[in-house]
């Protein structure tokens, strides 16, 4: 079975990941595989803290939410730095 590179670049295997129940917004426990390159971002966002970097993604993503950004966008391009789509305004 093949995995593929995730966004970080490290390789995953995703039926590996997806294993369990959806998480709806009832859950109040969510626990996921973390890959190394998940841990570095959770703690660059938190200046070291994985905790505090979770919350701060929480809002970073409250923030882009607001301003119209949705799950299917590129982000890349909704921040205007796209460099794989050729989207112009
Ligand atoms: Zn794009």
């Amino acid at each position: 079975m093949g995995g593929y590179n995730g966004y970080n670049g490290y390789k995953v295997n995703r039926k590996e990941i997806m294993i369990g129940r959806r998480a709806c917004t009832s859950t109040r426990h969510f626990r996921r595989f973390l890959t190394d390159g998940d841990a570095a971002i959770l703690a660059a966002a938190g200046d070291g803290d994985m905790s505090a970097g979770f919350h701060n993604v929480l809002d970073s993503y409250q923030i882009l939410h607001a301003l119209g950004y949705r799950p299917d966008d590129c982000l890349c391009c909704f921040i205007g730095k796209c460099e794989k789509h050729n989207n112009v305004d």
